[in-house]
């Protein structure tokens, strides 16, 4: 086989009915708000944490939703509670509730 320097990556695809989207229905019932997350990124841009760890809010809703927990979680440990990202949300969420249940629903310690 001819080495050309680089591979083929594997496919990101995900099968969504695969899913287990359990934890997410919980969420729901607890924190309806996350439904109106359009994953505009607004949060992202003004996050505190974002600026020196992996803390993304728009990227972790969207994980969660489609129930890859694992590459979620991790970098709600960086969240600060500032609140910043609840003063720029163009759909009035409130994150940082919104935040508290995450780590509730997923038993963050
Ligand atoms: S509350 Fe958390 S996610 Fe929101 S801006 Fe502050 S550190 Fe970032
Ligand atoms: S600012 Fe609000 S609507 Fe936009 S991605 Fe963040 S939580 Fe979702």
């Amino acid at each position: 086989m001819i080495d050309f320097g680089y591979g083929l990556t594997p496919s990101s695809a995900i099968d969504l009915d695969k899913m287990d989207r359990t934890h997410f229905e919980i969420l729901i019932r607890r924190e309806p708000d996350v439904l109106k997350c359009m994953a505009c990124g607004s949060c992202a841009a003004s996050c505190t944490a974002g600026v020196y760890t992996t803390m993304n809010l728009r990227k972790g809703i969207l994980l969660l939703s489609r129930g890859q927990e694992k590459s979620a979680l991790e970098q709600f440990r960086s969240c600060m509670l500032c609140g910043k990202c609840q003063l720029v949300c163009p759909r009035g969420i409130n994150t940082r509730n919104l935040i508290l249940s995450i780590l509730k629903t997923y038993s963050i310690q």
